[in-house]
């Protein structure tokens, strides 16, 4: 596993918004060591850990980069890992980030912490964010080669481009009332 996927472990706990123990089960799937493990701490641990990733990613695009570090080294310190050299396959080494032995809540977010500070280092802050249609609050990591990406899937950009246009549209059929110009937050949902 290398530290994208671990940075991605980050993404996929914030946007499954673990509130219960059965939420929790059902995101690892039933079958999975996690559920099979998971205790209510570990909910609790999970739903506080999410939040405070989620923080980190507001930071990305806010543009806050001080911010996103230093939120990022409180979760560091909080989460502390251990390195453990892995191989699934003969000869196929590489290295695993454990939470030290503790529950699968603390792995989860050892793992997930230290991955997105891997990524902020080899990427910066500005490569991972908030999904910028606020009917979605989904994060995201930013793989494009421009460094443009600004929500979380194509789904919300093609939603939210659709949405524009009608504004700019509405606005200039109603140009004449310049002062009634359409606000684009009450446009209804696609
Ligand atoms: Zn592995
Ligand atoms: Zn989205």
């Amino acid at each position: 596993m290398n530290f994208e996927e671990y940075a991605r472990t980050a993404v996929d706990l914030v946007n499954a918004q673990v509130e219960t123990l059965d939420q929790l089960r059902a995101f690892y799937g039933a079958e999975s060591w996690q559920a099979l493990e998971a205790t209510e701490k570990d909910v609790t641990v999970l739903r506080r850990g999410a939040k405070r990733l989620r923080d980190v990613f507001e930071h990305g695009s806010a543009g806050r980069d001080n911010d996103a570090v230093e939120a990022l080294n409180v979760l560091l310190e909080a989460h502390p890992v251990q390195p453990r050299i892995s191989g699934h396959e003969v000869g196929d080494w590489h290295i695993h980030v454990t939470g030290r032995g503790s529950s699968m809540g603390m792995e989860h977010m050892a793992g997930a912490v230290w991955g997105l500070a891997v990524w902020l280092c080899e990427f910066g802050s500005a490569r991972f964010g908030v999904c910028a249609d606020e009917r979605c609050g989904n994060v995201y990591l930013d793989t494009s080669s421009n460094c443009c990406r600004r929500f979380c899937s194509e789904r919300c950009a093609t939603r939210s481009h659709v949405a524009a246009h009608r504004a700019r549209k509405r606005a200039v059929i109603e140009e004449p009332a310049a002062d009634l110009a359409p606000d684009l937050a009450t446009t209804s949902p696609v």
